[in-house]
């Protein structure tokens, strides 16, 4: 794939990539300590720069908001809240509430008049004026004069309050009028570069608009190369997917791209560099950057650049990588602004160490060292952009008296910093400077705010009036060597995120390594070895191939069993009982334990089972895999804290214990939409709890649920305590009509769930037995004009489409509000004109086949039938079992009434201020299982979270993926029965209770009674 990329550094970089942090840090330590001369002369220039920073103070408007605003207090967050959102709301109605929301609770006049700002105190009046409207009840003297003004005094009032703040932080909403900006007398010195505002691209024609921005951008700029401005270049920007799955399409549009873009500022004369984002794309960013580098129409040019972060750990290699391109490259040390995100996606996917540093003085090690590199590289103009006085003062004193290099600061920040620097000394220092207008800002501001407002930041740090210089001022290489380099911690390793009482969480697997995601490919569509049920014919994805393998279940999979029947399976497992119940919890919980090893251990051979047997995609088959793994442990480990007996009190003479046990053989019936964590997941939960089990696959998927019960049994699970047996509706009839069994853990259709329900309860002879069933539902995703569109389609994406939609919490129907329901529309058609669909082993697609041709006849027919609603659909391979992504628009919530088990998203509309209304006729469909909100009014968050009825709702994210002992999973009303799978009262369902009382008088008297002391008198 890397093309532009020596496999040598790559190999330097992949070892470091998530290598230990101490081991990582070691030489770094080394490279940036300071001598005690050294040291001396640096806090010396940074205490000089530290008193510059105070005395600039009074301009600079991010410390001084910092200072009224804390991001720890309820004003601060809700000013932060209130900007992201308030000025993309189009309808008075929703802005009113988002007014109400965030000024009601905070105590705004407290700040007025307080800071030494008048930027911030006019904010702030703003900001007074709307509390007093909507928060101090109706009768105030000042809410009868304004309200007679109206509502829109208000929203103009904290309109203005915001648009005030965003100005001050964009240097322009032009690129002219940024320019212009710049020759202002406090501009004097100091250079830019210039950025184009905007969330990533989620569509072809957002990347069209972004690349044009930047065409416009550098030719502003080029139009005067004297003096000195150049361009930042955010890749993520100019293409929809620029994801490592991606590569072979992304990589080569983007080269194109930045090319054509390099090409254009080297005719002009300007400089050009690639900001840096997050670490899984820093192989392709490379790649491209490499390819550009090489470009002979670019030799000669000196203005090519890009941007490196030292809290990742491989940033020495990139500048070594950066320094052996075969020409000079302005390489900007940024520390990098992705941490929080970083971190966090490291622990959902269960990734074996972070890509980053989890201490902030470890960055700024870091950071110093790679800044010696690349004052020492022959071929790198360093650029070193930080706000800090520490970080700076240290790079002075190394620098000695060269000024072949700059400083870089964000606009808005580190106002004073540099003044002197620049105006007295000879140092250059370039400004980065966002341009664009006020919807696009906001959210860049909110960025930079939440950044710098950390407790750990330098900026924060500097408007800490209990700080003092020496602790600000702290050497960061004598920190963590104090500290041995070690991670910090409160950021556990993921395999340790549920903590020392919990259970271990599963491995998870890289897919944005370039290494890992290739040996994947690999493994996933390799022949699966010999021995049960391979689908024949036409490659893996065949439309024939599920049925075939149905029709096979008849000869039996398991050895075992073959030439038995359900009965004869039945007999064994009750036979069995009694031994298993009686062993003890710790013994059935160890199993578990060892079965989640050995799933790991047989992961590839799973996964490749789960693509070519049930069609999932790479990422699908991973979480599928962890999701099993997961189910074991948090079982085993649920089993041995709240199995235990219970000794309950009473009176005295009395010894009253309650003991928990498994009730007999339980039959398991799972669907193939999750083939092994939902079957495994049921079946373990009766194992641990003592049950024996006959489980049932669906006929989709025998292959997968087969393995799955040969690694139990090698596990130490007894083979007649869970016996499989395979088949289609006869063979599960024929399990719940059998009176020994003792319970039912089903997932499935509500329709099936009905005739097992039924079933249990036809021979009046049996005894009422437990069914906990799992079924669909019709989930709804509220979306208001609060919410971010580019977040919201993201995550309607994801919940919609992935797994071809074919899983139960999908999202089946979207309500919009009608004020930004075509721009949502029009977003998520071009969003989805960017899904890859394909086969289930190709890393690039998004969207599989469905399971069976009986599925896609059925998803074929709805959609012919609705085909004059439909506002999108896609172009699909002729050739097997694809149904189009295709989004149909409804009149109303109540045209849809049965879910489609596919990748057919239904949207409606609602109306402002009828939120309430809206979830109502939701719950009306008599479902229950998931529900989604997109919004930023708190109150919104809280009225759902009130009124939906619902087993799992889900705020400001996707609808799927939950995890186990987070999320735990399902739904209530037509959706299932609970408990919920996952969560820390499932296992109980599966139980007998029994208590026991005992007279301990019976021997003649109350010994404990009358042996009582006086009580301490
Ligand atoms: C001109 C310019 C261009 C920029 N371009 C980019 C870019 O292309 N890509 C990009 O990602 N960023 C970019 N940034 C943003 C930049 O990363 C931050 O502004 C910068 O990190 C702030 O550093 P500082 O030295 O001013 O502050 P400091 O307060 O000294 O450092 C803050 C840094 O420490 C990190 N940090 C905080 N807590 C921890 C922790 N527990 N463990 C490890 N690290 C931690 C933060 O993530 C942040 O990077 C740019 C900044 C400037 C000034």
């Amino acid at each position: 794939m890397s093309t532009a990329v020596t496999s040598n550094a790559r190999n330097t970089m992949a070892k470091l990539y998530r290598a230990s942090e101490p081991d990582v840090l070691k030489p770094l330590l080394e490279r940036a300590a300071l001598d005690s001369d050294s040291r001396e002369r640096v806090m010396g220039h940074a205490l000089g720069l530290l008193a510059d920073l105070r005395a600039a103070q009074s301009k600079g408007w991010v410390n001084q908001f910092l200072q009224e605003y804390r991001l720890n207090s309820s004003e601060g967050v809700a000013l932060l809240s209130l900007a992201e959102a308030f000025l993309r709301v189009p309808d008075p109605e929703t802005a009113d509430l988002l007014i109400a929301d965030k000024l009601g609770d905070a105590d705004w006049r407290a700040h007025a008049g307080k800071s030494n700002s008048k930027l911030v105190n006019s904010a702030t009046w703003g900001l007074v004026v709307g509390r007093v409207l909507v928060g101090e009840g109706a009768t105030g003297p000042l809410r009868r004069l304004i309200s007679r003004a109206g509502e829109p005094f208000v929203r103009q009032a904290v309109g203005a309050a915001m648009k005030m703040m965003g100005e001050i932080f964009v240097m322009g909403r032009t690129i002219d009028e940024a320019m212009k900006r710049m020759r202002r007398p406090e501009n004097k010195g100091f250079t830019a570069s210039f950025d184009m505002l905007g969330e990533a691209a989620r569509t072809h024609a957002d990347a069209q608009r972004y690349f044009q921005a930047y065409v416009g951008a550098v030719d502003a700029v080029g139009r005067d190369p004297a003096a000195g401005h150049s361009i930042s270049v955010k890749l993520s920007a100019l293409h929809p997917r620029y994801e490592v799955a991606r590569w072979s399409e992304c990589v080569p549009a983007l080269t194109e791209m930045l090319e054509a873009l390099a090409v254009q500022a080297a005719s002009k004369g300007i400089a050009l560099t690639v900001d840096a984002e997050e670490s899984e794309r820093l192989e392709m960013s490379l790649d491209i950057i490499g390819t550009v580098a090489g470009l002979p129409s670019l030799k000669g040019w000196d203005g090519f650049g890009m941007a490196v972060q030292a809290y990742g750990k491989r940033a020495r290699p990139v500048i070594a990588w950066a320094n052996g391109l075969d020409r000079i490259m302005n390489v900007r040390l940024v520390k990098g602004a992705y941490w929080d995100s970083e971190i966090k996606r490291t622990q959902v996917e269960g990734l074996a160490d972070y890509p980053l540093f989890t201490r902030k003085a470890a960055t700024d090690v870091s950071y110093l060292a790679v800044a010696k590199d690349m004052l020492a590289a022959e071929n790198i103009r360093p650029a070193f952009a930080s706000h800090n006085a520490l970080t700076v003062a240290t790079i002075m004193e190394w620098a000695g008296n060269s000024r072949e290099f700059e400083f870089q600061r964000l606009h808005g920040m580190g106002d004073g910093l540099y003044e002197r620097l620049v105006q007295e000394n000879g140092y250059h220092c370039r400004v980065y400077a966002p341009v664009g207008g006020h919807r696009d800002l906001l959210a860049y501001l909110v960025r930079r705010l939440l950044e710098n407002g950390a407790n750990s930041s330098f900026v924060h740090q500097l408007a800490d009036e209990r700080l003092t210089e020496g602790e600000i001022l702290a050497d960061p290489v004598a920190k963590i060597a104090a500290v041995g380099g070690k991670r910090h911690p409160s950021i556990p390793l993921p395999v340790d995120l549920f903590g020392a009482g919990g259970h271990r969480n599963s491995a998870g697997l890289d897919l944005s390594d370039v290494d890992t995601l290739a040996a994947t490919v690999k493994v996933v569509n390799a022949p699966l070895p010999q021995g049960a049920f391979p689908r024949e014919g036409g490659g893996p994805d065949s439309a024939q191939g599920a049925d075939r393998a149905a029709a096979r279940e008849s000869e039996g999979l398991d050895p075992r069993l073959r030439g038995g029947t359900v009965s004869d399976a039945i007999t064994r497992a009750h036979a069995a009982f009694p031994g298993w119940s009686r062993s003890p919890v710790e013994e059935r919980a160890a199993c578990l334990d060892r079965l989640a090893d050995l799933l790991e251990t047989y992961r590839d051979e799973l996964m490749a089972i789960c693509v070519q047997e049930a069609f999932k995609t790479i990422p699908d088959a991973i979480g599928e895999v962890r999701e099993a793994v997961d189910f074991c442990r948090y079982y085993a480990q649920q089993a041995r804290a709240k199995l235990q007996p219970i000794e309950l009190p009473g009176p005295t003479g009395e010894r009253n214990m309650l003991h928990i046990e498994g009730r007999g053989v339980w039959a398991t019936i799972a669907p193939w939409n999750f083939p092994l964590a939902i079957f495994l997941g049921q079946t373990v939960a009766a194992l641990v709890t003592g049950n024996a089990v006959v489980a049932k696959p669906a006929p989709q998927t025998p292959r997968i649920a087969t393995r799955a019960v040969e690694l139990a049994h090698e596990a130490g699970v007894p083979t007649d305590v869970l016996i499989l047996v395979t088949g289609g509706p006869e063979v599960g009839a024929a399990l719940t009509a059998d009176a020994r069994i003792q319970g039912v853990a089903f997932t499935g259709s509500t329709a099936t769930s009905r005739k097992i329900a039924r079933a249990l309860l036809e021979d009046d002879s049996r005894p009422i037995v437990p069914l906990i069933a799992e079924t669909g539902g019709i989930n709804a995703m509220i979306v208001d004009s609060t919410a971010l569109p580019e977040q919201v389609v993201a995550d309607v994406i994801a919940s919609s489409f992935r797994s071809a939609g074919q899983r139960c919490s999908a999202l089946r129907l979207l309500l919009v509000q009608e004020d930004i329901a075509d721009g949502v529309i029009e977003m998520l058609s071009g969003a989805m004109d960017t899904l890859r669909i394909g086969r289930a082993g190709d890393p690039a697609t998004d969207v599989g086949p469905v399971i069976d041709q009986a599925a896609f006849d059925r998803l074929m027919a709805y959609r012919a039938r609705v085909a004059a609603k439909t506002v999108k659909t896609l172009d699909v391979p002729a050739d097997g079992l694809f149904v189009p992504p295709t989004l149909v628009r409804i009149g109303a919530v109540e045209d849809l009434n049965e879910e489609w088990f596919g990748p057919i998203l239904h949207v409606a509309t609602w109306e402002a201020g009828k939120l309430s209304e809206t979830i109502a006729r939701v719950n009306a469909k008599g479902y229950g299982l998931t529900m989604g909100l997109h919004s930023r009014i708190a109150r919104a968050a809280e009225v759902i979270e009130a009124e939906a009825a619902v087993g799992n709702l889900y705020i400001n994210r996707s609808m799927i993926g939950a995890v186990v002992g987070s999320q735990p999973f399902g739904g209530e009303g037509l959706s299932g029965t609970g408990p919920k799978a996952g969560g820390p009262r499932y296992l109980y369902r599966f139980c007998a209770e029994r208590a026991v009382s005992v007279d301990t008088t019976s021997a003649g008297g109350n010994a404990t009674l009358l042996s009582l002391d006086e009580g301490g008198i």
